[in-house]
């Protein structure tokens, strides 16, 4: 899965440029930098690998995401739709704008279930947030579709799914904006940072401003910059964003390796025809970072956890049925609408009531489901082995299941 697998002398590199002249910000002392723009190269490579026309770098995904909401207006009121498997960064960014995260139900996609989105449109609805998990994606001509129809913002978390496409558009560059996350473990690392991608330049204009202090950046000179509005800061350091240079250049060689070992280690799990996988709107554009798939049961799934676990091979499977990071049955401190500033009755009041709705159509596909990451560092023999083990942990519970029926 992750770039920070193949660490190497050519992130050193970038980072020892920056380190030469010690100009770590992103902006200003055009003398001293002496020709280094780590932040301008990225965000122009950003835009030259993944078809956007606009970027702008943050300090994080969930910056980018804080960011891009703002940008496109969303605040006060207003309720986003979001799914009710992704990690806590999609509502923290959606309360931090002040707007009330509307969690819905997954399919078989792991992504929004676009009924669902259907039914849960109300008049305060502003905007449907997809959240392209585990690197693949949601539907999105039926997300299109339903936001024509209802004149609805498409902002797209790819944060997980960078290299990852849709009908040969980058996740990330197909609704009015998107995100990708470089924190530590995603396809591609900055160590922390992220982008907002649009093609929208009033949405990158306000993005610029927002992620530093409302600052126009019309000049030169930084003391003279104008605010048009209230910003915060978001920025990424020079860094960060050296370390995200290397990387970018090194993705297709990341997302070849990936596509490698996902292949062999899935065409390894595809023998025990008791497991399916997750359907995938357009198979061609996985990134393949993750195999996700599916038991009959929960109870199967379950002892199939257990079993992998008492193996020693569970490192590397989440059921994140169980997880506290990704799944709403684990998410009390949202239930609770617990924040250490105080909400306005009204938001806490819609918060928790959204976050306690019914999920039942959602526990019943993840609790069946298992995603295996990919690692870049696997040898051939290294896959074999483990999808060899993993089978024989799923047929021994398979057998012992049926033995008891
Ligand atoms: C990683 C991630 C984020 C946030 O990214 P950070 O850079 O860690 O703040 C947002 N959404 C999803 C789905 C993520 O996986």
């Amino acid at each position: 899965m992750p770039g920070y697998e193949l660490w190497s002398d050519k992130e050193r590199k970038e980072v020892n440029d920056v380190l030469e002249t010690g100009i770590l910000m992103r902006y200003g002392f055009d003398g001293p930098r002496n020709g280094i723009w780590k932040s301008k190269e990225l965000e122009a490579a950003v835009n030259e690998t993944f078809g956007s026309k606009y970027a702008q770098l943050t300090s994080s995904g969930t910056a980018a995401l804080t960011t891009a909401m703002s940008a496109l207006g969303i605040g006060y009121g207003d309720e986003v739709i979001t799914p009710s498997f992704t990690f806590v960064a999609s509502f923290e960014a959606v309360l931090s704008v002040g707007a009330v995260p509307v969690l819905v139900d997954v399919d078989d996609t792991l992504t929004l279930n676009p009924e669902a989105v259907r039914k849960a449109i109300t008049p305060k609805t502003k905007a449907v947030m997809p959240v392209h998990m585990c690197g693949s994606m949601a539907d999105m001509d039926a997300l299109i579709a339903i936001c024509k129809e209802h004149n609805l913002i498409l902002l797209e978390d790819a944060c997980q799914s960078i290299g990852g496409t849709y009908k040969g558009k980058h996740l990330g560059t197909i609704g009015d904006a998107g995100t990708f996350s470089f924190d530590f473990v995603k396809t591609m690392t900055c160590a922390e940072g992220g982008v907002v991608m649009t093609s929208r330049e009033d949405i990158y204009i306000k993005s610029d401003g927002y992620t530093d202090h409302g600052h126009d950046h019309k000049g030169v000179d930084r003391g003279a910059d104008l605010h048009p509005f209230i910003g915060y800061n978001y920025r990424i350091s020079e860094l960060h964003a050296a370390v995200g240079l290397a990387q970018i250049k090194r993705l297709n060689e990341f997302l070849t390796i990936q596509k490698m070992n996902h292949r062999l280690l899935k065409s390894i799990l595809e023998q025990v025809p008791e497991i399916s996988f997750r359907r995938i709107p357009d198979p061609a554009g996985d990134s393949c970072s993750f195999i996700s798939w599916f038991l009959p049961t929960e109870e199967i799934t379950r002892a199939v956890v257990a079993e992998l676990k008492a193996q020693g091979i569970l490192a590397g499977n989440f059921y994140w049925f169980d997880n506290n990071w990704h799944y709403i049955r684990k998410w009390d401190h949202l239930k609770n609408a617990i924040t250490l500033n105080s909400l306005s009755p009204e938001l806490k009041e819609r918060v928790t009531q959204q976050a306690n709705k019914d999920f039942a159509a959602s526990d019943a596909i993840m609790s069946r489901c298992i995603s295996t990451s990919i690692s870049l560092l696997w040898t051939e023999e290294q896959i074999k082995e483990k999808g060899e083990k993993m089978v024989s942990t799923i047929r021994k519970v398979l057998q012992n299941r049926a033995v008891t029926i």
